[in-house]
């Protein structure tokens, strides 16, 4: 693959490693550390059977024939929502705490917004023996009491964050501090393709069994490997970063990036960072950031608690400046109307992340022979609520 992270850890103007001093030698060594161990024998043979047995491996790729017929195109999902926990997050958590045990960490911290990555690691952090403990804004906490719940029955600590707005981007600087505290024995097991290299491409390099699948599947399905567009959701970018890893370089094959417009992003309430942001740093890298004239964080906003970062990984802050991405804000009320469709039409009730992604649909033009493949990042079990509520 041509497209690749520099040497210290840059997509062209956007990436790096901006840490505190207490954290360099952790992070320098996780930087060394991280492609041997990914590339070695003994990790990859056990990845690959977690993820097959574990985590149920390969995920289905379906043709939607409904959904095809209405949006004149042939358009396949990538059912993200059927692995275990019920969504793409559990990939990276697998990889991650391989990598922990392989470096000698005992302790495992997270941070999580809406609980899915929170979840995640604990569920992992359970089938691996380790201390697990979970950084989750104080609102976040009550949002999504139900994750609380799952994390601490999977023997996990919950520690509520009550700094800023007390949302996943004050859980992200406290799980930082967490490890500036605590670098000897512990592993930070990021969520999603942001935070301080190697992160971002740990992450990707993770998530990118989506494509190598997708791959594999197309070639079966239609006797050719690459689709015409691919869609995804994006909150920090793992999933889409997932979901294009193998056709990057491939120009033959349209991305488009569905994120969350909130309101809209013509106001105050919206999380599209890649239209509203502006360069600045956070959480450790280089990116577009939803900041005012000081640099202060704007805090995000949208229906959607799994979108809801005031950042975007560094890698798609680059790939949607060069035009290889075309991003598209999606609003709350046009997310919902699009996870009813899916579900009245398919009898697939996503992730409301996800129903982002089936909304972009209505804003493509397709030829009938145009091959979709749209992931569905999530299963929507967790946003029941949210979908009634929008209705009523
Ligand atoms: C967390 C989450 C997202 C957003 O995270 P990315 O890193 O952008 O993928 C999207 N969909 C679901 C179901 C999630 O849980």
């Amino acid at each position: 693959m041509k497209y690749q992270v520099d040497k210290n850890g840059f997509f062209g103007r956007f990436g790096g490693a901006y840490v505190p001093e207490i954290l360099y030698k952790c992070v320098h060594d996780l930087q060394e550390a991280y492609l041997p161990i990914i590339e070695s024998k003994e990790f990859q043979d056990e990845y690959y059977a977690l993820l097959r047995d574990y985590v149920g491996r390969p995920s289905p790729l379906y043709y939607a024939n409904r959904m095809s017929e209405k949006y004149g195109c042939k358009l396949y999902l990538k059912r993200e929502d059927l692995n275990h926990t019920g969504a793409h997050k559990i990939n990276n958590t697998v990889g991650q705490i391989l990598m922990a045990k392989k470096m000698g960490k005992t302790r495992i911290i997270a941070e999580t917004g809406a609980g899915q990555h929170g979840v995640a690691t604990a569920t992992v952090c359970a089938l691996m023996n380790m201390k697990c403990e979970v950084f989750m804004g104080a609102t976040d906490v009550e949002r999504q009491h139900v994750n609380v719940e799952r994390m601490k029955m999977l023997g996990a600590t919950v520690h509520p964050v009550r700094t800023g707005n007390m949302t996943l981007s004050d859980a992200c600087s406290e799980a930082i501090r967490d490890w500036c505290c605590h670098p000897e024995d512990t592993f930070y097991i990021v969520g999603s393709t942001m935070g301080p290299h190697p992160y971002p491409d740990i992450v990707a390099k993770m998530q990118s069994i989506i494509s190598k699948e997708i791959k594999q599947q197309l070639e079966e399905k239609i006797g050719r490997d690459y689709p015409d567009y691919l869609i995804a959701c994006v909150g920090g970018g793992s999933n889409a970063a997932g979901t294009i890893y193998h056709y990057i370089d491939d120009t033959r094959v349209k991305i488009v990036l569905a994120e969350a417009g909130g309101h809209g992003i013509d106001t105050d309430h919206t999380a599209a960072t890649i239209h509203c942001g502006s360069e600045g740093i956070l959480h450790g890298a280089r990116t577009l950031v939803m900041q005012n004239e000081d640099g202060q964080i704007q805090e995000a906003f949208t229906i959607s608690a799994g979108l809801d970062y005031p950042g975007i990984g560094p890698m798609h802050a680059d790939l949607a400046e060069k035009g290889r991405e075309k991003v598209l804000a999606i609003n709350d009320d046009e997310a919902i109307r699009a996870g009813y469709e899916l579900t009245r039409m398919e009898g697939i009730i996503p992730a409301i992340e996800s129903a982002h992604a089936v909304a972009a649909l209505s804003k493509l033009k397709f030829t009938p022979d145009d091959v979709v493949v749209l992931t569905v990042s999530g299963r929507g079990d967790k946003d029941i609520e949210t979908y009634l509520n929008a209705r009523s």
